[in-house]
């Protein structure tokens, strides 16, 4: 029967085996490496960024916890009387991103279709036990869910955070790293959904049914973070 399996079948479980195994910092590594400025830092500079950032994300999910025990991402933010909008974006081949999430004007905005690609391609893939029992639609609450929370209280780490870097006129600046926001948010939606792998999984198996060599990419990347670190 081997005979029948398609080979991107075997590659999406793979590919998900592989980056469950895979730490947080890691994944933060992987995450800050997208930032504008991530070459001007410094290896302890990055270290003190990503430490930061998964420690405020982590913090802040468990104050929330403190707050509305026993309750999900998805009732928090009702509670809060933040509106959740799903938008059905049409996922195809060509679309430039592939849209997850936003928090927008006081409201989170979900996409359904998005939703609807994970689900379908942990289907084909054989990784329905892999995402047993988590609603993805709660993890991509919580993770904007974080960004609320930003809005609401300037003092988080993510807000606060002041790096220091050379200018190129040899001046020294202090920046603000914008990634450590997302690096923060994917933390806290981690603790805030109780769940035992980096959400960013969620991005590689969404994004593979119309962009496999993102999908690809993304892992190819992580891995090589994972290697070097190890
Ligand atoms: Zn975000």
């Amino acid at each position: 029967m081997s005979g029948f399996l398609m080979p991107e079948r075997n590659e999406l479980f793979g590919f998900v085996e592989q980056t469950a195994a895979v730490d947080d910092f890691i994944w933060g590594l992987l995450t800050l490496s997208d930032d504008a400025l991530y070459h001007r830092f410094s290896q302890s500079q990055i270290e003190e960024i990503i430490k930061e950032s998964l420690t405020c994300g982590e913090n802040e999910a468990i104050r929330l916890l403190e707050s509305f025990p026993q309750q999900g991402p998805e009732e928090i933010a009702l509670e809060l009387g933040l509106p959740i909008r799903m938008v059905d974006f049409k996922i195809s081949e060509k679309s430039k991103i592939i849209f997850f999430g936003q928090y927008v004007k006081s409201a989170i905005v979900i996409s359904e279709d998005t939703i609807k690609e994970i689900e379908n391609q942990s289907k084909i893939a054989g990784l329905t036990g892999f995402l047993e029992n988590i609603s993805i639609k709660s993890v991509l609450i919580a993770h904007e869910l974080f960004h609320y929370c930003e809005e609401k209280n300037n003092k988080l780490t993510t807000c606060t955070m002041k790096i220091r870097i050379k200018t190129f006129n040899l001046f020294f600046q202090n920046v603000t790293p914008l990634c450590a926001s997302e690096i923060a948010a994917f933390s806290f939606a981690k603790k805030l959904s109780n769940l035992n792998f980096h959400p960013r999984i969620l991005e590689v198996i969404g994004v593979y049914g119309v962009k496999p060599d993102l999908s690809r990419s993304i892992v190819k990347r992580l891995m090589a973070f994972a290697n070097k670190e190890a």
